[in-house]
């Protein structure tokens, strides 16, 4: 078999062919553009069964078997022809070219199914470039697809990357059509509506991992003010520690220490939403908005403590020894007898205690579980979760978790505390990173309650406490609502709801009333 690309050329073109009309031609899509993604599209789509088309500026210029040998069978022509013999047509161009290469093809591209894979460099621009593309070719149906897939992955399915293709157009068939070639080509479309959602999609290229910045900052300010205090306490307070202790064993004390926090603040937005759902008596009345962003922050905190948590693990094995937590071994001496008036005595750790040992038991499990939570953030984990594993997982392990680490903590810290009494208990680095815990494993159990978890279950299923519908904002007591009439029109402007006659409105536009005057 011949290796090599057929040229078409302009004097002897093919026959243009319709969709629909034989079995080869519905499988035949164009591609215009012949650089990294252009030839990336083409070798999949064959590979796809589908018989690919490149348009050009120059084919007589272009030797794509040198790039790809698989590519050796491809059609290249023209971009005029490559539009004529297809009725679907992939733009792989650079946005900037657009004007020169689209400008004088508007009426080529009638009724044709255009593909725009292009990407942005900034999401600075408003309009996306797939409606910047309408402008050129404003009787193509054009559908925005594929431009989240990289050529690397195109080409290399083992790769790896996403193979989801969001596809955004105004022609619901078209993006049929579109959907069934990615389909076809074994990627995941999701459909994402009309043409509008090409900015979305176009931005989501463009996204540095959304949601992490904000639990980023906190996890620093946390951390911050945990050094601090450790600072504070183990140095300028009292000497505990010399300053060449701090790379390691000091800086082990705030690491775990936000750690503990941050996985309080991971679990406590799940109850505070509980209580709220209660205070609310619906689950349809929206949180407030830093409230929201919380809750949607909860897996970024979840994974910075896991790493945290793990540094905290590799830190302490290496300094597990009865020098760095001397109070976990039990403490012997060898005693020299000496002749002189005091017997000299050598003070040695040999084996752990009790509370050493049961501070790494618990510790260990911890972290073991800890392990099979953040395991089942990755994506291919948990999409092979069903709902009620995922929630044994994040909740029922989650709260485990949670729960071990305040055992942990407090293992180490309480005979301290009967040790030292109350008022410096206070004060303790133990004591106050398990004061955010213990809160939030209260709530938890206050959640579980069965008169209280039945409650919230209700108002989870869409039981509304008061069932007379009253607008937004308005109040309700006694199954009458208050202010409804004055919301509808600060809302709407809607007099009539306000029992106005035609020609009045109302004065006080301030109180719940309507006063109407003319
Ligand atoms: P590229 O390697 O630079 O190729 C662009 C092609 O556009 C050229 O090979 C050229 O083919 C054609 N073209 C048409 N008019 C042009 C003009 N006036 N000036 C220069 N070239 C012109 O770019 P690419 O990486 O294939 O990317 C193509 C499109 O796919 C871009 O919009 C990009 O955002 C999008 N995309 C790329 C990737 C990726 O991983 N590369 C991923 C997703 C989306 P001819 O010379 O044969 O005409």
């Amino acid at each position: 078999m011949a290796c090599c690309q057929q040229i078409i050329g302009e004097p002897n073109p093919p026959e243009v062919v319709m969709e629909g009309e034989d079995k080869e031609s519905a499988k035949r899509v164009g591609i215009i553009g012949t650089g990294n993604f252009g030839r990336a599209l083409a070798k999949r789509l064959i590979f796809s069964g589908y018989d690919v088309i490149i348009g050009s500026r120059r084919p007589e210029y272009r030797q794509l078997s040198e790039y790809d040998e698989c590519l050796c069978d491809v059609r290249l022509t023209t971009i005029t022809e490559c539009v004529r013999m297809c009725n679907v047509v992939f733009i792989s161009v650079h946005v900037e070219n657009f004007n020169d290469t689209f400008s004088p093809l508007g009426e080529l591209f009638a009724d044709k199914i255009v593909i725009d894979v292009s990407n942005r460099e900034n999401i600075s621009g408003k309009v996306s470039n797939s409606e910047y593309l309408m402008t050129f070719l404003p009787k193509a149906k054009i559908v925005k697809a594929f431009n989240i897939i990289s050529a690397y992955v195109m080409e290399n399915d083992i790769a790896g990357g996403s193979r989801k293709v969001f596809v955004a157009g105004n022609d619901v068939t078209a993006r049929d059509v579109v959907c069934n070639i990615a389909r076809d080509m074994g990627f995941a479309p999701v459909d994402f509506g009309g043409l509008a959602s090409a900015r979305r999609i176009e931005a989501f290229v463009l996204r540095l991992f959304p949601g992490w910045k904000v639990p980023i900052f906190f996890t620093f300010a946390i951390f911050n003010l945990w050094c601090l205090y450790i600072t504070y306490i183990y140095f300028i307070d009292r000497t505990a520690y010399r300053w060449d202790q701090i790379f390691v064993k000091v800086l082990n004390k705030p690491l775990c220490m936000t750690a503990i926090t941050l996985m309080a603040l991971t679990y406590m937005p799940g109850c505070i939403a509980g209580f709220l759902q209660m205070v609310y008596g619906t689950k349809n009345k929206r949180f407030p908005k830093w409230m929201d962003y919380w809750l949607k922050s909860r897996k970024q905190l979840g994974i910075i403590c896991f790493i945290l948590v793990f540094a905290h693990v590799l830190i302490s094995i290496l300094l597990m020894s009865s020098t760095y937590y001397s109070s976990w071994f039990q403490s012997t001496a060898i005693t020299i007898p000496g002749n002189l008036t005091t017997d000299l005595h050598l003070p040695m750790k040999t084996w752990m205690i009790w509370k050493g040992e049961a501070a790494c038991l618990v510790g260990i499990i911890a972290f073991i579980f800890l392990c099979l939570l953040a395991t089942t953030t990755l994506p291919s984990v948990g999409d092979s979760l069903n709902w009620r594993e995922w929630r044994f997982v994040q909740s029922t392990l989650g709260y485990t978790v949670l729960f071990l680490s305040i055992c942990h903590v407090m293992i180490m810290g309480v005979p301290g505390w009967v040790k030292n009494g109350f008022p410096k208990t206070f004060g303790s680095i133990t004591f106050l990173c398990l004061i955010l815990p213990v809160t939030v494993f209260i709530m938890k159990l206050i959640l579980l309650l069965p008169c209280v978890n039945k409650y919230v279950s209700k108002i989870r299923k869409g039981w509304e406490r008061n069932n007379h519908p009253c607008l937004p904002h308005s109040r309700c007591k006694d199954s009458k609502c208050f202010g409804d009439e004055y919301v509808a029109l600060k809302l709407g402007g809607i007099r009539n709801e306000c029992g106005c006659s035609e020609g009045s409105m109302s004065t006080n536009l301030r109180t719940p009333t309507c006063d109407c005057v003319v």
